[in-house]
């Protein structure tokens, strides 16, 4: 394929850095290249690549349903109904009796009074925030939270401060630093991760609602990786922690739990009447596809109707926990499905990566910008689905590689 070059290899190219990036490559020339591998199969607890089958340890599905026959039924009974897409926005022509019930029923689930549904997770942060949120405004986030809520921020006109990860005494020195000494003429929003998506922390709630509520701060939580998983219901970080009445905004995917595509918010209706208003991510962006609505309707009542799912989904994380550190493996402050593997060294980890992968385990090399450079990890992530047999398996697998590589003694 030709390509113009009218102004390549002039110093003020725009393609200049495209051109000069050379990194993929030269990782894919090592035999190392851990990204964009093609799946041939549902992306179960097994998959199938290039002919070969892997036991999956790198994926969202913490309640195991991609592949429920259920969950699968519901979205081709929807295309078949409603068709394969809304073809414009829910402002306008995309919103359909399917995307009404499914709000409806978030908004009951979360104990809240009204829900919003947007087209994906990551549009959800970067709408919500960004029309929220003004040039008076100040937004304070966590050093850790997830790059949707960073770019939300980037999108509004508010000030942005970070403060350490999950360290609640900072959060109190950031908010009284700008509130007592800048003056502050806006609002605040806290905007943190329920559980952070690489560390696999669940957020210190309780003492981040009180320094909250002292300095009339609004709180969003994005729970993520936490509806499905965390509290008795499955409703979240709020939910494990009785405080569903102290978060004003909780955020969440279709991605993970529910199985599908899209994202949510729930809190008060003046809230969600206004954002549904305002956010460009939603108007200006065609609705979430019927079927994908379809599964998530069907997902919310399995996990509501199936908490052995979630118990299965603990036995399995706490076991991996367990043998992973007795292994004696770095897995950091993970309280949650996610289990970091902490490296440190991008091509370490891209090497302990192949390793796992060559020997049917895929997991995920997590390198900067995701975590903070130098600190490259392996993210593994566990499901209600896995089998012992499978777990046993990666174990195996993690033993053996990780002390041929001297990771582990
Ligand atoms: N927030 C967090 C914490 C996430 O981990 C993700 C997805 N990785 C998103 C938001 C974005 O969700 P989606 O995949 O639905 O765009």
């Amino acid at each position: 394929m030709e390509t113009r070059q009218t102004a390549i290899g002039t110093k003020n190219d725009l393609f200049e850095k495209c051109i000069k990036f050379t990194a993929a490559h030269d990782v894919k020339a090592a035999g190392l290249y851990p990204y964009f591998n093609p799946i041939a199969s549902e992306p179960g607890d097994e998959v199938i690549i290039d002919g070969r089958k892997l036991t999956m340890i790198g994926s969202n599905n913490y309640l195991g349903l991609v592949n429920d026959s259920r969950v699968k039924e519901a979205a081709a009974d929807a295309a078949r109904k409603y068709g394969s897409g809304c073809t414009g926005s829910r402002f306008l022509n995309g919103t359909l009796t399917l995307h009404i019930e499914l709000e409806e029923k978030l908004a009951r689930f979360f104990k809240r009074e009204s829900a919003l549904v947007y087209s994906t997770g990551f549009q959800t942060n970067l709408g919500t925030i960004s029309c929220l949120v003004g040039k008076n405004d100040l937004l304070v986030i966590d050093r850790s939270d997830h790059a949707s809520i960073v770019d939300g921020c980037r999108l509004s006109y508010g000030k942005i401060v970070k403060f350490a990860h999950n360290d609640m005494v900072d959060l109190e020195r950031v908010l009284n630093n700008i509130v007592n000494n800048n003056g502050l003429r806006g609002g605040i929003l806290i905007v943190v991760d329920g559980v952070f998506s690489m560390e696999g922390d669940i957020i210190k709630l309780p003492q981040l609602v009180e320094i909250a509520g002292k300095y009339n701060a609004r709180v969003m939580v994005d729970d993520a990786h936490s509806v499905g998983i965390l509290g008795d219901g499955g409703r979240g970080t709020a939910e494990h922690f009785g405080l569903i009445d102290q978060v004003d905004i909780t955020m969440g995917t279709f991605s993970k739990s529910f199985a599908s595509l899209g994202g949510f918010i729930v809190g008060d209706e003046t809230v969600i009447n206004y954002v549904k208003h305002f956010a460009r991510e939603l108007i200006f962006s065609a609705s979430i596809p019927p079927s994908n609505v379809a599964a998530v309707l069907k997902a919310l009542e399995i996990i509501q109707s199936e908490p052995e799912r979630r118990e299965n989904l603990w036995k399995n994380t706490h076991k991996m926990h367990y043998e992973l550190r007795r292994l004696g493996y770095n897995i950091g402050q993970t309280e949650t499905p996610i289990v970091p593997i902490l490296i440190g060294e991008d091509m370490q980890t891209f090497a302990f990566w192949k390793g796992l992968f060559d020997n049917g385990v895929f997991a995920n090399a997590i390198i900067s910008p995701a975590v903070a450079p130098g600190n490259a990890l392996i993210r593994t992530s566990y499901t209600a689905t896995h089998t012992d047999l499978q777990l046993d398996h990666v174990l195996e697998v993690f033993e053996r590689i990780g002390k041929k590589m001297g990771i582990i003694s």
